[in-house]
């Protein structure tokens, strides 16, 4: 099987796209992540220009690293310099990676207005810096910059920089659509040729510009490239860097090329992508391909029919094959073979013909005729299940709630202030709480109440809180959805409050919140 390089450079190319931004501390830890993961190359930044980088890669230098390596980034010397002397191409050495990447100019055009110099000047720079760089026993990857499109403008001159690489000593040649604007077929031609003319280890890089990242990159390894560039999530600037999270299955599991350092770190894809968005601080792409919270999720009745007999027949891949999993999706397209997935979901033994399942979707439809809306409330629906059931367990009671919202005067901001009143095996709890709004104080004083009962409440934090007022076609009265999600740093689950109050549709969905983290804590409890 050939083996397919992969090289990251989320680090350096991702981390230059809009709302993209990693810490020290985050860079070291994605670099440890993408090792793990089994690439073969991780991009840590530019050698030159930045302190931060030149930290990571003095920080870099100190982890014991399983597989990849690293790569400093930065350019081929300037005209007129000798590389030696060159403060771009010495900052490369000091970075003291076993890798570095530089980039040259391929096209005439920039050859003349942005350099200013002659083209025969140009190759000088490319094979001087090449050579320098292997003098003192880097690898040393060539990134051709604007590759395609001065290939289009004079396929002399392009592959001319490519040769003065190559024979300077250069361990791999990188051809790069910079602009993301060439199409895959001329990339699939273009790559073609040049591997034709100047023999094998060739790379491809690509940007998303034409939403053909991906596509362009693996057409580039069908006709004969060996190294892939690009970024975990598409991350990079403008409309992002070629996905690797996309690449690395297509290759490994559609194209049947060996990727990532063992097959089984293909299932660690969905977890890597996950990883670099919380550390990019960036929420995730729920409709990602492969590893998208949504990849594997199914609504209509016949559809989850048809995967439940054989998920085959509507799937791609087997999720699991990269860390994914299939979701079944509640709505009132459902019908009963949802309900009934959802509930060997629970591990529950039922008979899809069975009176419960019957049950079970009979409260489902009038849920929902009341408005509520259990496809990004799971953990409300396990419930439901649980109480028509008759399975389920309440651990506590609610008495009574009281929520003020005050503001003293126009300067003063609001503050909000909540009591409950609940009961807990027979006790009765009586809590206040205070937030920036009434849904936080009463969140606040719900967990007072409960902590001392239940200690692992103190795990739960709210991630996201979500209002929609429904449509009178959606429901009989003018009404308040509330969705919540919560997590306790291992799950995240959802649940749902309906009503015309918004205080009353929180707190229905904070109880189901609460109530979801113990039945998880029983059922792991066995
Ligand atoms: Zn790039």
């Amino acid at each position: 099987m050939k083996k397919i390089e992969i090289y990251d450079t989320t680090l350096r190319d991702g981390a230059q796209g809009e709302g993209i931004s990693f810490s020290g501390v985050g860079k070291i830890r994605v670099a440890k992540m993408l090792d793990e993961l089994g690439v073969d190359y991780i991009e840590g930044g530019y050698a030159a220009s930045n302190p931060k980088d030149m930290e990571f890669f003095q920080a870099i230098r100190k982890e014991k690293l399983q597989h990849a390596r690293v790569a400093a980034f930065g350019s081929t010397r300037r005209a007129g310099v000798k590389a030696a002397e060159d403060a771009g191409s010495l900052a490369l050495i000091e970075a003291d990676t076993p890798v570095v990447t530089i980039f040259g100019k391929s096209w005439a055009f920039h050859v003349h207005e942005v350099l200013r110099t002659t083209e025969e000047e140009n190759r000088a720079m490319i094979a001087d810096t090449v050579r320098f760089l292997k003098e003192n026993g880097r690898e040393v990857i060539y990134d051709a910059e604007h590759f395609f499109d001065g290939y289009k403008d004079s396929p002399a001159h392009a592959l001319a920089t490519l040769r003065a690489a190559k024979e300077a000593g250069a361990d791999r040649i990188v051809l790069c659509d910079t602009n993301g604007g060439t199409p895959y077929f001329e990339i699939g031609d273009i790559t073609r040729e040049v591997i034709a003319q100047i023999g094998g280890h060739v790379g491809i890089h690509t940007h998303n510009d034409s939403e053909l990242g991906v596509a362009n990159s693996l057409e580039a390894v069908r006709v004969g490239a060996m190294h892939v560039q690009g970024t975990i999530n598409g991350f990079g600037e403008r409309c992002g860097n070629a996905n690797l999270v996309s690449i690395i299955p297509n290759l490994g599991l559609k194209m049947g090329y060996q990727v990532l350092s063992h097959p089984d770190k293909m299932k660690q894809l969905k977890a890597a992508a996950d990883f670099v968005y919380e550390m990019a601080n960036v929420r995730p792409n729920e409709k990602a391909a492969f590893v998208g919270h949504s990849a594997f999720a199914h609504k209509a009745g016949m559809h989850v029919d048809g995967v439940n007999k054989n998920p085959q027949s509507f799937e791609h891949i087997e999720p699991s094959s990269v860390g994914n999993q299939r979701r079944v999706l509640i709505s009132e397209l459902s019908g009963t073979s949802n309900v009934f997935l959802k509930a060997v979901e629970m591990g529950l033994n039922l008979d899809k013909k069975s009176p419960e399942v019957k049950s079970i979707l009979k409260e489902l439809e009038e849920m929902e005729r009341k408005g509520y809306e259990f496809e990004a409330a799971e953990a409300s629906f396990k419930l439901l299940i649980q109480k028509v059931l008759k399975a389920h367990k309440p651990f506590f009671a609610l008495d009574a709630f009281r929520v003020i919202v005050e503001k003293r005067s126009k300067e003063d901001t609001c503050v909000s202030e909540a009591s409950v009143k609940l009961r807990i095996n027979g006790e009765v709890m009586h809590t206040v709480g205070e937030g920036d709004g009434p849904v936080d104080a009463l969140n606040e004083a719900m967990r007072k109440a409960l902590v001392a009962a239940f200690p692992s409440i103190n795990d739960v934090s709210l991630v996201d809180y979500r209002v929609r007022i429904l449509d009178p076609e959606e429901a009989t009265a003018a009404k308040t959805r509330v969705l919540i999600e919560s997590t306790d740093g291992t799950e995240t689950w959802g649940t749902v409050g309906v009503s015309t109050n918004l205080i009353e549709a929180s707190w229905e969905a904070l109880v189901d919140s609460v109530e979801y983290k113990l039945f998880l804590d029983e059922q792991k409890k066995g």
